[in-house]
């Protein structure tokens, strides 16, 4: 299968995905990961009909992102996704580059990019990454078991209500990563777990959340059933990445 194929294929499974969901299919975004393809890879994926572009590395990003917007004209209506852990010295220019991220991670980084987005015409669009499965090597706002652990619930409710007095960028919705391997029955428990959680964090905050960033390659229509309105899909669309 070539790019375009393998493209409406994800399509087609999302489609059906959201059917049985009940769904509409527009309510989904599928945002593909583009991580470590070369610029000619993502025109390609743009000229066959995908829209938004994930991205994890902001070295890869520098050239990658300027040379795929000249290529393509300078088109509108390409949005940029930064879905990858950001470090300090490097959020100004994911700010700059990217209007949209899915891996606010931690209160530090959420108060530094509220610092970089003061005066900006367009609030950043910002999705808090949650650790909803309890993995150790996953980052994000640790919310494990929230349900059955009180302290842990009260110290999500502060710091999550510090972060919504942000003025300066726009707070959309939850993100998470599912752990590799886990069982159809896990990742039904971690997807649902987190639509959960915010409808809690709503009821916290009184903050809208349309977002549910969650759902990858092997998991994606699970995800969609459980609520997931952007699904980050990489190697179902561009293929194996080189390592
Ligand atoms: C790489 C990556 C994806 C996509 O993974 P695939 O298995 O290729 O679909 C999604 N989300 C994040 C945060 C990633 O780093």
């Amino acid at each position: 299968m070539n790019l375009k194929e393998r493209f409406e294929q994800v399509q087609d499974q999302i489609a059906r995905a959201c059917a049985k969901a009940h769904r509409h299919p527009d309510s989904v975004t599928l945002v593909g990961v583009s991580k470590t393809q070369p610029p000619d890879v993502l025109v390609e994926a743009y000229r066959a009909g995908l829209r938004h572009f994930g991205e994890n590395r902001m070295e890869e990003c520098q050239h990658k992102v300027p040379a795929v917007q000249q290529s393509l004209g300078d088109v509108q209506d390409l949005h940029w996704h930064f879905i990858g852990h950001i470090q300090s010295r490097k959020a100004k220019e994911v700010v700059a580059m990217f209007p949209t991220v899915h891996s606010v991670d931690s209160m530090k980084l959420a108060n530094k990019l509220n610092e970089l987005a003061k005066g900006a015409t367009h609030p950043p669009q910002l999705l808090i990454q949650v650790n909803i499965s309890g993995e150790a090597s996953k980052s994000g706002f640790e919310a494990y078991d929230w349900q059955h652990q009180p302290q842990r619930a009260t110290q999500l409710q502060a710091e999550l209500s510090q972060l919504f007095s942000h003025p300066n960028v726009h707070y959309v919705g939850l993100m998470t990563m599912a752990p590799f391997g886990a069982t159809e029955e896990q990742l039904r428990r971690i997807f649902f777990n987190l639509a959960d959680f915010r409808q809690q964090v709503e009821v916290w905050s009184g903050v809208a959340l349309p977002h549910l960033s969650m759902g990858m390659t092997d998991d994606y229509p699970i995800a969609i059933e459980a609520g997931a309105t952007m699904v980050r899909v990489g190697r179902a669309i561009f293929g194996e990445r080189q390592p």
